[in-house]
Formats: structure tokens, sequence, C-alpha cells
């Protein structure tokens, strides 16, 4: 039977990550890498549409959910900076834009795959693409892997993501920790696009508008955010919509402003201001100055504001209406169709159950779990990726310490 002193389940992000580090200090063919799919990085390879989002420089507690606070130790002893060190030495430089947004220099995933990869196989890691471990066994002060045949480790480190698009992984990392005595909070997708009646969006199919979007559900705001809302056949997208479905649990609304650097009176003016200077203009074009055309001329016939008669006939009331309709768009809306189009998990082993200073389980000797698995997710913007990284660097580091021997 093949023996190793690490055995990490799951080739992703955090596994990586842990691999690396472990095998930095156990030396070479200790640390076994076992993935279930044919190639290590297949997910990592799509993160960002394949310019890879890291991490984020504007790292703040409240970009995290689930067991956020007990991650806060965590993260803050491994902030972007120590990752990107990271990173620097298995030189890989990158690059950051004006949101905080960290991405590899070449705006490649695959470089960062590489750099991780690449290390890897420098340090002796033994990757064992093909195998899915389908159950993970505490047996003679070690661990009994059973992945295609026999595998036993003194250590064992599960890093086998969520549930997520599945087509980028093969799943089953819950069970493996049920297995171990730990337990599974529910699990739902996360960043991913709402569900949204046809009658408001099929019409802007494709279009994108800039807006500050608030998340109500049973009457109470559940969350806000500003950034460029996408419109699909039935669907809500773009970022400021994925980290708004991190908070929507059933129907709900999102009410759009789409004028949000201006009060509704300064927004009357303009509107007041444009009947002067332009009393012809068709009153389907009333917000043509302000927001995507399409979009301006859908949401005038949706006040009532139509057709081709002149600016100059709408009463003081009809702009009233206008006004308030840019700023106070109402759309329902219900989480999305599922895990196929959802980019991370909400849920997962809850952080109580784990000790943070070294990602070890409580419930099991000699297990670790880093990444995804974990009851914890970030925004978008590079905050999940960062906490693959950071519990992988930190798991990856504490079990190859006293670990050696196999
Ligand atoms: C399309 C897309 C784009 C994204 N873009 C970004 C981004 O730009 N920035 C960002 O921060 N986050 C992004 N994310 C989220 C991010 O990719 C994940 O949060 C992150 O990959 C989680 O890392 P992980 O190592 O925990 O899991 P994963 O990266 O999913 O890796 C888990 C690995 O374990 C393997 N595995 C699972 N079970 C077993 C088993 N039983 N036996 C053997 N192997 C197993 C899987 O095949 C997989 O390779 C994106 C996600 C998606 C889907």
């Amino acid at each position: 039977m093949e023996r190793f002193s690490l055995a990490v389940v799951g080739a992703g992000a955090a596994g990586l990550m842990a691999a690396c580090q472990a095998a930095k200090g156990l030396g070479p063919g200790r640390v076994a890498l076992l993935e279930g799919g044919p190639k290590p990085g297949k997910k990592l390879l799509a993160t960002g549409n394949g310019r890879c989002n890291l991490t984020n420089l504007h790292m703040a507690p409240g970009h995290y959910h689930g067991d956020a606070a007990l991650a806060a130790p965590l993260l803050s002893s491994c902030p972007p900076e120590r990752v990107l060190g990271e990173f620097a030495a298995l030189g890989l430089l990158t690059r950051t834009d004006p949101e905080g947004r960290v991405y590899p220099r070449s705006l490649q995933a695959a470089a960062v795959l590489q750099a991780l990869w690449g290390a890897c196989e420098e340090r002796g890691v033994v990757l064992l693409t093909g195998r899915p471990v389908e159950r993970v066994s505490p047996q003679k002060g070690g661990f009994l892997l059973e992945a295609g045949g026999g595998l036993w480790a003194k250590k064992c480190l599960l890093a086998c993501g969520g549930a997520a698009s599945p087509r980028l992984g093969c799943g089953g990392g819950y069970a493996l920790a049920e297995g171990l005595g730990h337990t599974v909070t529910p699990l739902r997708p996360g960043l991913a696009p709402m569900k949204c009646p046809k009658k408001h969006t099929a019409p802007l199919k494709g279009m994108r508008a800039r807006a500050r979007a608030v998340l109500r559900q049973g009457g109470r705001q559940l969350s806000a955010g500003s950034g460029e809302v996408i419109f699909g056949e039935g669907t809500l997208s773009g970022i400021v919509i994925f980290d708004l479905s991190l908070h929507l649990t059933g129907p709900g609304e999102v009410v759009l402003d789409l004028a949000e650097e201006m009060t509704k009176e300064e927004l009357m003016d303009y509107l007041c201001q444009l009947q002067k200077e332009r009393p012809t203009l068709p009153v389907r074009d009333i917000f043509s100055g302000l927001v995507n055309l399409r979009v301006g001329q859908q949401r005038a016939k949706a006040l009532g504001l139509l057709g081709e008669g002149p600016l100059s006939s709408l009463t003081m009331a009809d702009l009233g209406r206008a006004a308030q309709g840019l700023k106070e768009w109402r759309l329902p809306v219900e989480p999305g169709e599922g895990w196929d189009s959802a980019q991370i998990t909400v849920g997962g082993v809850p952080l109580a159950e784990i000790r943070v200073e070294t990602m070890e389980s409580k419930r099991q000797k000699g297990l670790f779990l880093a990444g995804e698995l974990l009851n914890v997710h970030g925004d978008c913007g590079g905050y999940n990726l960062h906490w693959a990284w950071a519990t992988g660097l930190v798991a990856g580091r504490a079990a190859s310490k006293g670990g050696e021997g196999c």
C-alpha cells in the first residue's frame, strides 16, 4: 500500500497551496495530492473569466459571511500581502485594479496554476489524478483513504471544495467530512444569477446598466451594493447581483436606483431642464442622457411614458413619476436555478469544529480542512480564492509539523 506523511484530498486552490507548503517542510515523496478529476486546478483555470482574480487588497471582515467572525483571526494573520508574498516567492507577479482586485500580471489563470503546481512538482508532491477519494477512515495512527485502491497517510487534509459548478470539480467532500465526525450546515448556491420574470428582463436581454441595488425580503432590507446589472432572459446577473444573491433565501425584490449619484430633487431638476431645453424630444427618450438607451426606453414604457409625443406634453406629475421610477425600480426576484451557474457554496463545515490557528479538526486529530468546504464564503472580487489560499497555507504548514515519517 502507498504510504505518505500527508494526503491532501483535492487539487484545487486550497489543496495546491496546502500541498506546496507542506512539501516544503516534509520533503520529496511525502505528500500525496489526490484529485478526482483528470487534472489539477480545473476550477482555478475558470476563475475570473480565465484571468483569476486571486485576492483583494480591500480586505475587510464585512466581505465574508457564514462563520466570518470565527474566520477573522485567520484572515488577519494571513492578509493579501502575505498571500501575494507567497506567490511572488513562486515567481508570480500581479497587477491590481482600482477596486483592489488582484490578478496575475499576465491576466492568465493558467499562470497561477503553473506557479503552484510547478512548486509542488519541484518539492516532490506526488500527484494522483483520476483518484476520487470515496472514504477516509482513521486507522493505526493515521488515515486509510479509499481511492481506487487503498492509500495510507499519517495525516489527512480535506480541500475538496464545494458543490458549486459541479462540471469543474468532482465533489464528495461533505460526505468525507461527515464520515470523519463533522457536521455540515444546509448548503445553497451562492454568487449566482437571480431569477426575475421575463416580462421585466427579456426585452433587455444582454443590456447592462450601472445601478445601486437594494435587496429586500419579507419587507426587510437584507443587503445593498452598487455596480453593473446585467439583464438576461428571466435573470439578473453582474457582480452586484451575485453579491446580493448570498443573502437571498426565497422570493424577494431588488430595487434598482439607476441614478444613484443624484438625489430625487436633482433628478427632477434635470428632467425639468431637459423639458425646457428639448421640448420636442420624444417622450420615450426621456432617460437617454442618463442610462443605457434600451433600458431607458423600456423604463419609460413601463412607467406609462409612451410614444413619439414630445417631452413638452408631460406634466409635472409625469416628470415626478419618471424621477421616482428611475430611482426606485422594483423587480421581483428569486434565488437562481441551482448549482450549475453558482460560483460558490453558501454553507459547509462549521468553523467552530476547527482550530483556526492550524485548520486542524477539533473532532479528529491529524485531520485538517481548508477552502470552500468550510462554512465561510466571500463576496465577488477575489475574497473566495483568498480564503482558499489562506486556509490552504495555514493548514499545509501546520500539517507538515511533526508529520514526518509514514
Ligand atoms: C466560474 C467561476 C469563477 C470564479 N472566479 C473566482 C474569482 O475570480 N475569484 C475568487 O476569489 N473566486 C472565484 N471563484 C470561486 C473559487 O473558484 C472557489 O471559491 C475556490 O476555487 C475554492 O477553492 P477550493 O480549493 O476550496 O475548491 P476547488 O477549487 O473547487 O477544488 C477542489 C478540488 O477537489 C477535488 N475533489 C473534490 N472532491 C474530491 C474527492 N472526493 N476526491 C478527490 N478530489 C476531490 C475537485 O475535483 C477539485 O479539483 C469562481 C468560481 C467559479 C465556479
